[in-house]
């Protein structure tokens, strides 16, 4: 035991100090954002540490690795600045300059995903699977149902009605997983229209669990609902977790889902495990992935004893944006009503509502406000927050107009890009010969390789036990003049000594291809920089993978202004202003934040406008977006979309139900504006 060093109780409030000191149980800590939730999992992890507790027994999940690794980070220097524990850090010094016993890198933490995916590759043996397994994303999926429904000869149409696409099949195939409803309930449910197809669709579920299984290939789903299998079929692997992780922290709790719920649920279940989950059941907005806010209320109901710590001071945002929050937050009727007071004593500026003609002025405007705060911020003060990433078009060609520098997260990620699937498709098959997913990307990149062709070609491959052979010697050699040279390299990659020699080979093959296959070849080799820089991190192709799997970089290089100098790509986040789906904002704050496009239609979206529960998580959406500001919040609302060609004459219903002196409502015509009818609803 090491004694309290770091001073908690200066640094917390007193219900976030109870959370960050009851260290045995389980715990529930409920708070609308900005009160602190994570920060309390920060100083909790510091001080199980000074408390004894092995970094090897804690697991902290989250939302992203990055929001993992800050905690970590965070939780590092708090003991490394207290005098006694850092004198201590010296004495226990080894070689690699982290402490023994103490080192916060021996803490398991990530997502879910990843956690999983860890688990799974490292006790194969156990669990008696293939730890060489391949990573199917939402893409790749899509492109096995379609390969499986082609190779089946399944019906495209049934008494006229077309069989759904590719996206809507997987969509169905995991909300089914995840929610644990049959396809055919969901499909009655949901989809109606393809009811005729509900046969077909439940047998294609299953030749593709069992496609899966074959090539050694497993979804995002697959990760988590495996190690939910073998918890609970194995008892051996469960108790051997059990003991392992004996404090389990979990960040973003009303994001879960009930797979990922079980998992933790599992382990949990001795009452010698320590848990403390934390969430805001008003912050959900992941119901289309399945997440259920219900886990955070039912958490009392599957463990009674647990103590409840709810915060209620918010330390983000100005009283008078923080009014304004909490507004509207008594709009989001289900679950736990919150009224937070303010810990920020500067009463601040009303948040700011614009009415503008068309999205290009909202962009103008949206500048326009940048640059007249500009002199008292950093660019990455700012932040843009869109309801989908296509509404952000607008402002991205403003600020490059206007050299405002930026970055984009969130909408078509990184590995989403065609190029970059297509070069890890290489590697992928190198790692698993069997991942006719990537056999199948690659094959039909050459002219004269059709899709029938490609599946010939890689079954011949996986029945010559996954030698390269078949690519010269069978009949469809002559397919393609590309066929020997992938051969031949394919071969030397095979022997290739680092991640990064490997990537070379590949970029050196494919290249030619890319520039054949796609007119702004230049602009798409940018990223491989990146793929280059990821590489020589990583010692092994399934770390890298596995990294680009399940934590890619999550902005798509979009950037304008100074070019960065020093390290390209990854996180390009300083001194930028961000543009940010909401989705990808949760958990982060900013001194400035954006949020547009706020009109009935788009915000909430038309289609949720029907059904109560959508319609309710577009609010929470919204609640989530304007949460991440600090001192100045400003809502923007076009009345034309010429993306849709459309006028939207109503505001969204969001900011018309918040009582009008929570906000200022702009009437003033602004010179840039100068055509604008007069502004208000
Ligand atoms: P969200 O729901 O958005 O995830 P959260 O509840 O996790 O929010 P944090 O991000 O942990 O909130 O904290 C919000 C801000 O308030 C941070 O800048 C944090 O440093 C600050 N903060 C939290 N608690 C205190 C405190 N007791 N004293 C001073 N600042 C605090
Ligand atoms: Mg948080």
């Amino acid at each position: 035991h090491l004694g309290l060093q770091v001073d908690y109780a200066s640094e917390l409030n007193a219900n976030q100090l109870l959370a960050a000191t009851t260290i045995e149980g389980k715990v529930l800590v409920i708070a609308g954002a900005g009160s602190g939730k994570t920060k309390t999992l920060t100083y909790r992890t510091s001080y199980l540490i000074e408390n004894g507790v092995s970094p090897k027994e804690i697991l902290l999940l989250t939302f992203t690795r990055k929001a993992a690794n800050e905690i970590k980070g965070r939780a590092r220097a708090l003991l490394a600045s207290t005098p006694s524990f850092a004198q201590r850090l010296n004495e226990d010094l080894v070689e690699d300059k982290l402490p023994k016993n103490k080192a916060l890198n021996d803490i398991t933490s990530g997502t879910f995903h990843s956690f999983c995916n860890m688990l799974l590759r490292q006790y194969s043996g156990l669990l008696g699977i293939n730890p060489r397994f391949t990573i199917l994303d939402t893409g790749d999926s899509e492109d096995a149902i379609d390969l499986i429904h082609k190779e089946k000869k399944y019906p495209t149409k049934i008494t006229n009605q077309a069989f759904p696409r590719k996206k809507t099949l997987q969509n169905i195939f995991s909300t089914s997983r995840n929610r644990r409803i049959h396809i055919r309930d969901l499909i009655e449910n949901s989809y109606p229209d393809i009811a005729v197809h509900i046969p077909v669709i439940e047998q294609l579920a299953i030749d593709f669990h069992e496609y899966k299984r074959a090539n050694h290939l497993y979804d995002f789903d697959d990760i988590i609902s495996q190690v939910v299998r073998h918890l609970k079929h194995n008892d051996t692997f469960r108790q051997l977790l059990q003991n392992q992780y004996r404090y389990i922290m979990v960040d973003e709790y009303q994001d879960t889902n009930i797979p990922q719920k079980e998992l933790i649920d599992l382990i949990c279940a001795p009452t010698s495990v320590s848990l403390m989950v934390v969430g805001d059941d008003n912050q959900s907005i992941y119901a289309f992935r399945g997440a259920n806010y219900e886990n955070i209320l039912l958490f009392g109901e599957g463990y009674p004893e647990a103590k409840l710590i709810k915060l209620e001071q918010n330390y983000r945002s100005t009283p008078a944006v923080l009014d304004y929050i909490n507004a509207l937050s008594a709009q989001i009727t289900l679950g736990y009503q919150k009224q937070l007071y303010s810990g920020v004593s500067i009463e601040g500026v009303k948040p700011i509502f614009r009415r503008l003609s068309d999205e290009s002025r909202e962009a103008k405007y949206i500048a326009d406000r940048i640059i007249e705060l500009k002199p008292d911020h950093d660019y990455q003060d700012f932040a843009v927050l869109c309801r989908t990433s296509f509404q952000s078009n607008y402002v991205q060609l403003e600020f490059m107009e206007r050299n405002i520098p930026f970055i984009v997260v969130g909408g078509i990620r990184f590995i989403e890009r065609r190029h970059i699937k297509d070069v890890l498709a290489f590697v992928k098959i190198l790692y698993n010969p069997n991942d006719t997913i990537a056999w199948h990307r690659i094959l039909t990149l050459f002219k004269g390789v059709g899709s029938v062709t490609a599946t010939r070609l890689t079954q011949a491959i996986n029945a010559d036990d996954n030698s390269f052979e078949p690519l010269l010697t069978t009949k469809f050699a002559k397919k393609s003049t590309q066929l020997e040279p992938l051969y031949k390299m394919l071969s030397q990659a095979s022997q290739a000594e680092s991640v990064e020699a490997i990537i070379e080979l590949i970029l050196d093959f494919y290249m030619p291809v890319l520039k054949i296959n796609e007119d702004n070849w230049r602009e798409r080799s940018e990223d491989f920089r990146v793929l280059k820089n990821l590489a020589l991190e990583h010692d092994s192709l399934d770390k890298f993978l596995e990294n680009l799997a399940l934590d890619p970089p999550n902005d798509s290089v979009a950037t304008a202004g100074e070019p960065e100098k020093g390290e390209e790509g990854i996180d390009k986040n300083r001194n930028k202003v961000t543009i940010s789906t909401i989705h990808s904002a949760k958990g982060l704050e900013w001194p400035v934040v954006f949020v547009n496009s706020l009109v009935d239609g788009m915000t909430p979206h038309y289609r949720s406008l029907s059904d109560f529960e959508e319609l309710e998580e577009e609010r929470k959406l919204f609640y989530v977006a304007c949460s991440r500001a600090k001192s100045r919040l400003f809502l923007t609302a076009p009345d034309y979309f010429s993306s849709y060609s459309g006028y939207f004459d109503k505001v969204s219903r969001f900011i018309a139900e918040v009582p009008a002196d929570k906000i200022t409502v702009l009437t003033v015509k602004q010179p840039l504006e100068e055509s604008d009818d007069p502004v208000w609803w």
